[in-house]
């Protein structure tokens, strides 16, 4: 419900904003906002108004939903309301309690006067999404907080407590007890005293060497901002804050805004917070669904990943039972977890007392009974079926009825590992990434029997511990994994055409991602691959498995954790240095095939990883193993360093077009002695290619 309550307390009348969940300024509270200023105004008895707001905070800003829809100019705009207070004949004062973010904040710069509680959160995160504050933020800001604040705001985007502006002009008075009787004084105070409205506007901004410091943050910024044009645009903006009058200052602000949200970028940006949103919902179950209530959590394992699942649970307060075979092992999770935070120790981010405190909530174990009382339950043991059936059948035998028992598997079967136990409903995926402390990204496993309500509680509890979730089917890979195992067998049949790993890296550096295939694989260890197709190879002794990084297996090189793999690495550093030894083992691996290298350009290197990638994930989205494209998208943002300012595979094929992807692909299939099981394009790619359509329009995805 949207909602404005009008009340009168004496001359005062008090208008409060009720649109859950934070009062963003969508057209009908607008609308409201308009008219009962219309009805403050046209009172005699009237002599000031509050504007305060309900529930989390004063307001959100502009509803996000209305972008890019008719309804974001629906009159009356943002700009109109924000005109309409600020030419208002009676002083409008601004309540600001919890959160006033972007347009809130504007809202409130417009407004004659300005209280706050010392805790509230003012931002303007509008950077975030690629865009800048379009409502005057640029230009009514600085001349209340100053320029080099105000700078920090708006190109951070990060939210500032009231407290910490106190003394500025941006606050008449900071409550310090409640906040409308607070309101209430500073207008009676107003009305006594015969003060009348003042405007933000008319404030003059007085830094002396205002035009050397711009040109100095413009560099810097512009340097930081790599390839987003959103921050150098605001220090552009707030440059015309400080040079022009305000009403040239503000058609400039408007312009850039306009600018920056025709972008690329900011589409991107945007459609990722829109994503971010929609991957919490879950097919076929509603929102409102009960989820069980998890206090306390087991975790089976206290390896690489059982450690970083662990802190992970033990950061948001969940008290963890760690269940180990031997004392060593026991031993060696507990002293990595503690070595894990000691980096957060030397940079402050958290006490010893806290980590202590951290710590405590661990009960380590070398037994199963503990976990009987426990809520949900992690197995992270090694990546073996026999050994999870061990653990499962115990788990089942041991934990209470309803608790849910979860598997960090990356490459089992989950409905067979729910066929160890007798409760197959309780049963799912958490599939976290390494390290899983750091990571945000989950997928939530649902296997063909995983109840709603254990479904929704993962999800829930993805929240609680700060997790970015996406729920997958059950494949082999999941989303991420089968994706990116394509997106190798590109890059690796590039290798073997004729480029080198350092030139593949390089090109699809310079396209945005965060590492190289090759680099990436260094990192991650080649021995693991290289056991699972040796695996494959007995398994299906008919197809080809072998593998350049094979050969550098078999000469010991596993990546950077033996100095060598792809690269070779001075002892102690990361840096991937191209290796002679390497160029001679790919050479020797082609002229055993017969193949004689050809020039590979880098245009070529990205259509082929990245479309690759593309036609993985749109075959994952036809599957219904991703529940939307954009779930594919934040899957691979989040856990393999996709550049976010083209919004992720999913959303760049949009953008490239999928007529051109599709031909790309078509084109490389049938070339000679292409896979073109491989390269021909997935049905629903080739399907949308034809009809016009985008991945984001295949059956209602997040934007
Ligand atoms: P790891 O070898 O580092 O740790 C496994 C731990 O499990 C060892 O400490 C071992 O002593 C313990 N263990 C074995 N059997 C046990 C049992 N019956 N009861 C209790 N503890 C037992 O392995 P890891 O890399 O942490 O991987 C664990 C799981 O997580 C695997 O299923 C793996 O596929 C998955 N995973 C790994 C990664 C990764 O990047 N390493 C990422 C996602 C998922």
């Amino acid at each position: 419900m949207i909602n404005l309550d009008f009340e009168i307390s004496g001359a005062v009348a008090v208008l409060r904003l009720d649109s859950p969940p934070v009062n963003s300024f969508g057209l009908e509270l607008r609308r409201l906002i308009v008219d009962a200023l219309a009805r403050a105004e046209a009172d005699p008895a009237v002599k000031a108004i509050v504007l305060i707001g309900s529930g989390k905070g004063f307001s959100g800003g502009a509803d996000i939903r209305e972008f890019g829809t008719p309804k974001s100019f629906a009159a009356p705009n943002l700009h109109s309301v924000l005109r309409t207070i600020e030419d208002c004949s009676k002083p409008v004062i601004a309540a600001i309690h919890g959160v006033c973010m972007g347009g809130g904040v504007e809202l409130a710069l417009a407004c004659h006067y300005r209280v706050a509680t010392s805790d509230a959160q003012i931002a303007l995160p509008e950077v975030k999404l690629g865009i800048l504050p379009g409502a005057g933020g640029t230009q009514r800001l600085p001349r209340v907080v100053g320029v080099e604040r105000a700078l920090n705001m708006i190109v951070s985007g990060n939210p500032v407590r009231a407290e910490q502006l106190r003394g500025t002009a941006l606050f008449d008075a900071i409550a310090s007890g409640d906040l409308r009787s607070a309101a209430l004084d500073l207008a009676r105070t107003l009305i006594a005293e015969g003060r009348g409205p003042k405007r933000v506007r008319d404030l003059k901004i007085n830094m002396p060497d205002a035009e050397a410091y711009l040109q100095f943050a413009h560099n810097t910024v512009k340097g930081l901002a790599g390839p987003y044009p959103a921050p150098p645009a605001c220090v552009e903006a707030l440059k015309a804050a400080v040079k022009e009058p305000f009403e040239a200052g503000f058609k400039r602000e408007r312009q850039l805004f306009v600018t920056l949200m025709a972008s690329p970028e900011s589409a991107a940006l945007r459609h990722i917070f829109q994503a971010e949103r929609a991957a919490s919902h879950i097919d076929g179950i509603p929102d409102s669904i009960a989820t069980r209530p998890i206090k306390r959590v087991g975790v089976v394992g206290a390896g690489t990943m059982g450690g970083g699942i662990t802190m992970s649970f033990i950061n948001a307060g969940l008290p963890v039972t760690l269940v180990e075979t031997t004392q060593e092992a026991l031993d060696r999770g507990l002293a990595n977890i503690r070595r894990n935070y000691a980096g957060a120790l030397r940079k402050g981010s958290i006490t010893e007392e806290r980590l202590e405190q951290r710590l405590g909530l661990i009960t380590p174990t070398l037994q199963y009974e503990p976990l009987r009382d426990v809520d949900l339950v992690v197995e992270a043991v090694f990546e073996s079926m026999e050994i999870k059936r061990k653990v499962f059948e115990r788990l089942d035998e041991i934990v209470k009825q309803g608790a849910i028992l979860a598997s960090n598997t990356s490459t089992l079967n989950l409905d067979a590992i729910a066929q160890f136990t007798k409760r197959p409903q309780d049963v799912i995926g958490l599939h976290f990434f390494s390290p899983a402390n750091v990571m945000r990204l989950l997928e939530v496993v649902r296997g063909a029997k995983t109840a709603s309500d254990t479904l929704a509680t993962a999800m829930a509890l993805a929240k609680t511990i700060g997790k970015i979730a996406v729920v997958s089917g059950v494949c082999d890979g999941f989303i991420g994994n089968r994706m990116v195992a394509r997106y190798g067998m590109a890059a690796h049949d590039l290798l073997v055409a004729g480029a080198l790993p350092q030139q593949i890296d390089a090109a699809l550096q310079k396209f945005g991602m965060a590492m190289g295939p090759f680099r990436m694989a260094d990192l991650a260890g080649l021995d693991i691959g290289w056991a699972i197709r040796k695996r494959r190879a007995a398994e299906f002794p008919n197809q080809e498995f072998s593998n350049v990084a094979d050969i550098l297996c078999e000469a010991g090189r596993f990546g950077q954790k033996t100095g060598s793999g792809f690269y070779r690495y001075e002892a102690g550093a990361r840096d991937a240095i191209p290796d002679p030894a390497v160029t001679a083992i790919i050479e020797r691996f082609r002229e055993a095939r017969g193949i004689v290298a050809r020039p590979v350009s880098d245009t070529e290197i990205i259509e082929r990883c990245v479309y690759a990638l593309i036609n993985e994930g749109a075959r994952i989205v036809e599957e219904g193993i991703a529940q939307r494209s954009s779930d594919v998208d934040i899957v691979y943002l989040n856990g393999y360093g996709f550049p976010a300012y083209r919004g992720g595979p999913m959303f760049y094929a949009d953008s490239v077009g999928l007529i051109t992807v599709a031909r790309t692909l078509s084109r490389i299939a049938a070339a000679p002695g292409a896979d073109a099981a491989f390269w021909t394009p997935a049905p629903l790619l080739a399907r949308l290619a034809q009809e016009g359509k985008t991945f984001s329009e295949f059956r209602g995805s997040a934007t």
